[in-house]
């Protein structure tokens, strides 16, 4: 099998501001693996650049290999290193295993593709009457409310005010201990359903006494968790995790990561970086699988290569082409 990549500058639609920081573009790269095709996203604060990616993916020599269908001996070649790579290699393999076995990826795992959660649109972090404005005007009826920096509680109160939507909110781990203590009543008050990361990564304990809290919203590790370890260590510290393929490092860690956290009692909500259809749709095939759905990447950019997931009012529907199930662009 022959692997080739390239960088791809990401347009967003709209400045996206985070806890993290802000950004106007983003540079993830596509990796191809004969007719399969994956992503890396490259996220800066998991300490992932294109460059790096990049560096990483010209080491690969699959020449070795020529059955697609041996998923597991070609991830157990890979070097240690970016997860973000290691993401697309394993996207691309599902992708040319669905191909050669002309299936999509939902059905060679037995799954239901009308059991898919709606996704929740992501709102950036602006100010509270920006943010209030922007929920108003967005059609969408399941949203993510970016949180974590001072005013959180004029935010959560004008967000309300502005819409009838199921909210969720993302502190980016920008809060303290105080701050978190102080909002969960309020999120409970406005009906949130959950938060994810209300506090920064490590902060076990912390953790713990917002658990005891009531009444407050589900509480979810998004930022924590890297790992089926991270997993198992925050039973009973959150009611569920966030599980990425950029972050695990691709499809079938992300398989593992879900039976992990439903073994140790914790709810799943499968996510996003800011992605093309490429690794979205990847993640979008394990849906069915999970309690709640954050898969928006392509609807933030103005320039996805191609066509996979669409959206209606958050309601994913999957391809039924074989692998992916991706298609170029202009197809439509
Ligand atoms: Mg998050």
């Amino acid at each position: 099998m022959r692997l080739s990549f390239e960088p791809v500058t990401l347009n967003l639609r709209r400045p996206f501001n985070i806890a993290h920081g802000v950004s106007l573009t983003r540079r993830n790269v596509l990796v191809r693996i004969d007719a399969g095709i994956g992503e890396a996203a490259a996220v800066a604060y998991h300490g992932e650049t294109a460059e790096g990616i990049s560096s990483y993916l010209s080491r690969l020599d699959l020449g070795a290999f020529d059955d697609p269908c041996l998923i597991d001996d070609v991830l157990g070649s890979l070097p240690p290193g970016s997860a973000a790579a290691r993401a697309a290699v394993d996207i691309a393999l599902h992708d040319l295993w669905g191909q050669r076995l002309q299936q999509p990826l939902y059905r060679l795992f037995g799954l239901n593709p009308s059991r898919i959660p709606p996704t929740s649109l992501t709102i950036a972090l602006d100010t509270p009457e920006a943010m209030a404005q922007a929920v108003a005007s967005a059609r969408e009826s399941s949203l993510k409310i970016k949180l974590g920096a001072g005013d959180d509680e004029a935010r959560i109160r004008g967000i309300r005010a502005a819409t009838r939507a199921t909210l969720r909110a993302d502190a980016n781990g920008g809060w303290t201990r105080q701050q978190a203590a102080k909002l969960l009543p309020v999120l409970a008050e406005h009906d949130f359903e959950l938060v994810e990361q209300p506090l920064a990564a490590g902060d076990e304990d912390g953790l713990a006494a917002l658990m005891r809290m009531r009444p407050r919203p589900l509480l979810f590790a998004d930022e924590s968790i890297r790992s089926s370890a991270d997993i198992l260590a925050h039973r009973g510290l959150v009611d569920g995790v966030v599980v990425k393929l950029a972050k695990c490092g691709g499809i079938r860690e992300a398989l593992r990561q879900i039976a992990v956290a439903h073994g140790a009692g914790l709810r799943v909500m499968l996510g996003c970086m800011v992605e093309t259809s490429v690794a979205v749709t990847a993640a979008a095939h394990l849906a069915p699988l999970v309690q709640h759905v954050d898969l928006d990447g392509p609807l933030l950019i103005s320039n996805d290569p191609l066509s996979g997931v669409r959206y209606d009012d958050g309601r994913l529907t999957l391809p039924d082409g074989p692998g992916l199930g991706l298609r170029p662009k202009d197809s439509e």
